[in-house]
């Protein structure tokens, strides 16, 4: 049997998956990742983007934060690719329990899945650091260099920058998520950003499943590697149905 196949046997036969995904999940859906050779940090700019899109920096330079943020981060036409579309298919035939993502674009969301841990945020909340009003994605795109509320105060999106730390809440939940599972499906995820990366961790069961198209540093503990895009790969177990 091929591991697509096996894969797609596997999901058959659970009701509890769990699906932890990064950026490689978007990819399809033309954002770039960070780490492929096409990704954000291969491009040319001032800064490296980590330094960019650290705290520290986005509070002592907010004008080159937002126009990096701007630029580079927000891709306003991107819509969910079969990744997105089978997982929240998926969790609608009641087989799929949760969605835990390092993305911030909001994909899974628009394809349709309900139980989403965004663990860095998400690019469509934004709030004023000063009086805390809440403004949407348009809304932020539509201000001309740093966003500023009505108040005068500057609006910050709802994004983990690097230096912040994770939402607990969110952390545990995802936790308990995958403790409970009896099938974790990893993908897309070059698994190296901590704390998100120990997420594997907390996994007890015998169906780890990792789909990426190159190899991870978690590829000998998994029980199956499915090398490929991931796109593909779930658009192929969809029509196998
Ligand atoms: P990463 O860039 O470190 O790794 C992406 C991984 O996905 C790599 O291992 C790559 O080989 C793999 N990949 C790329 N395209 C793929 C495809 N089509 N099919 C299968 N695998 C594919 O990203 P990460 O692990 O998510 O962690 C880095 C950080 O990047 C996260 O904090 C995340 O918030 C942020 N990020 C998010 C977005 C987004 O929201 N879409 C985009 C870029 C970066």
């Amino acid at each position: 049997m091929g591991e697509a196949e096996k894969l797609r046997q596997w999901i058959k036969e659970s009701d509890n998956i769990v699906f932890f995904g990064g950026a490689g999940v978007s990819t399809e859906s033309g954002i770039p990742d960070f780490r492929s050779v096409d990704g954000l940090y291969h491009q040319q700019y001032d800064y490296p983007p980590e330094t960019i899109i650290s705290h520290s920096f986005y509070k002592r330079n907010p004008e080159e934060f937002f126009r990096f943020y701007k630029d580079r981060m927000i891709f306003r036409e991107a819509s969910p690719n079969a990744a997105h579309r089978v997982l929240a298919q998926l969790e609608k035939q009641g087989k799929l329990r949760a969605v835990i993502t390092q993305n911030i674009d909001g994909l899974h969301q628009a394809a349709g899945s309900k139980e989403v841990m965004e663990l860095h945020g998400s690019v469509h909340r934004n709030y004023c650091t000063r009086c805390g009003k809440f403004y949407g994605l348009d809304e932020i795109l539509a201000m001309q260099g740093v966003p500023r509320c009505e108040c005068g105060g500057i609006i910050k999106p709802d994004v983990v920058l690097y230096e912040e730390g994770l939402d607990q809440g969110i952390l545990q939940k995802a936790v308990s998520y995958i403790r409970r599972a009896d099938m974790l499906i990893i993908g897309g995820t070059s698994l190296v950003v901590y704390p998100a990366a120990g997420l594997v961790n907390y996994y007890s069961g015998n169906k780890l499943v990792i789909i990426n198209k190159d190899v991870t540093p978690v590829d000998q503990q998994a029980d199956l590697v499915v090398s490929g895009k991931i796109g593909e790969i779930f658009a192929q177990i969809a029509d196998g149905d």
